[in-house]
């Protein structure tokens, strides 16, 4: 560990202990695991997945953090299947293709990924770092930040029934269920999966053999997914292993210790009232985002937009630089081409900072055998 990461790791402590002063012990046992890095990027949409490439190119690693459990932000989350005409030099793409390309171009320079957690707290130290939390309790010392954040933290839709998120992650899950059953698996379970995405089908179909019995709920009456994915499930209903309901929860009651959920109403497409007994739920109901609030990380913002001088693409804090469609600068389009840039011109920055005494000159990874060398080509 550097001096200086000491040094950022102090002053935390006094910031932290000062805000949170009841929890300052937790906050301190955090920091014995203060993970240090030259950059951290926040976000694993495209333009963060480019930022990695290009710091790579100059040479400097990085850790990533992304609230889902996987990368490529909007074009995953939102647009996967669909196709996207303007990438320079690639007439059309899968958005979900993109993603793969964007993850094998910057696969040379091993960015280590932190997914399922979000960014909520940034600060400055005085020796001109940055402290960062996540949601998971991991604390990052930076000593530049880059934030792609998009359209805003992807975080999963929660159920709308009255006082069932007071149940979540006791008997109601929203990503991973695998853990309970593995836990009660000696025990009979009953499963509901619940939700109009076809990841919800995938969901389904994967849960099935780890239990007794699996009731799969959807709204649409039109199920839309893969036509592998409906076939699997059209087997999995034929073998009895998945029961199909078309219809909508709307409440639920518990046992007599008021601690556990023992039924799901639903009423069905044929307005039937169902009474069904569960163990544990799988509510699989996409992901929005969400922006932090980023006036409490001490950014200057245009419309919920973060200011940021367009030479370099840092914000009003030095170090901390922002890139995509959360950034605002005259003339601003949220494309992802323009993240593209926007990436690079910032890693050129951060590499001069970086290297203070090293000039950063524009190369060529056509001719450049220490970019070459980078993407480990020779
Ligand atoms: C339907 C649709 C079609 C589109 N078609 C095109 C097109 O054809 N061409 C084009 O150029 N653009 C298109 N766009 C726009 C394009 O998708 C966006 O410009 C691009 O995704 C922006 O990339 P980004 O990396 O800045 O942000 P995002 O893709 O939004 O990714 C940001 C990521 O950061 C994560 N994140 C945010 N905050 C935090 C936090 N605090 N902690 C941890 N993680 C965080 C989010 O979960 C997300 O995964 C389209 C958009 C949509 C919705």
């Amino acid at each position: 560990m550097d001096k200086d990461s000491s040094n950022h790791r102090d002053c935390y402590t006094i910031i932290v202990q000062r805000k949170y002063n009841h929890l300052s012990q937790t906050y301190c046992d955090h920091m014995q695991n203060t993970i240090d890095t030259n950059v951290l990027v926040i976000g694993a949409g495209p333009c963060g997945l480019f930022q990695v490439f290009q710091l790579g190119l100059q040479g400097i690693g990085c850790h990533v953090i992304e609230a889902l459990p996987h990368p490529g932000g909007q074009c995953v989350e939102l647009y996967a299947d669909k196709p996207i005409y303007d990438i320079p030099g690639i007439p059309h793409i899968l958005a979900g293709e993109l993603t793969t390309q964007l993850l094998a171009q910057i696969k040379p320079f091993s960015p280590v990924m932190h997914y399922q957690q979000t960014v909520i707290e940034v600060s400055q130290t005085p020796q001109g770092g940055f402290m960062a939390t996540t949601s998971s309790g991991k604390v990052f010392s930076a000593s530049n930040i880059v934030l792609a954040a998009g359209a805003g933290a992807f975080n999963a839709v929660k159920m709308r029934v009255d006082g069932i998120n007071a149940f979540e992650n006791s008997q109601l899950f929203y990503s991973d269920i695998s853990e309970p059953l593995m836990q009660s698996a000696s025990e009979k379970m009953r499963v509901v999966v619940i939700g109009d995405t076809p990841d919800a089908i995938d969901a389904a179909i994967q849960t099935s053999p780890a239990c007794t019995q699996l009731t799969y709920v959807h709204r649409k009456r039109r199920l839309s997914a893969s036509p592998q994915a409906l076939a699997s499930l059209q087997t999995h209903i034929d073998a009895k292993r998945i029961e199909l309901i078309n219809g909508k929860i709307t409440g639920f009651t518990t046992d007599d210790t008021n601690k556990k959920i023992s039924h799901l109403s639903v009423v069905d497409n044929n307005k039937q009232e169902i009474n069904l007994p569960v163990d544990y739920i799988l509510a699989r109901l996409g992901n929005s985002p969400k922006l932090n609030n980023f006036s409490d990380w001490n950014l200057q913002t245009t419309r919920h937009n973060i200011n940021v001088e367009p030479a370099c693409f840092q914000s009003n804090l030095p170090g901390f630089y922002v890139i995509g469609d959360i950034n605002f600068y005259p003339g601003k389009r949220k494309l992802i081409l323009c993240g593209f840039h926007e990436a690079t011109l910032a890693a050129f920055d951060i590499a001069a900072k970086l290297k203070p005494d090293k000039p950063v000159h524009t190369q060529y990874t056509t001719t450049s055998t220490e970019l070459q060398q980078r993407l480990g080509l020779t």
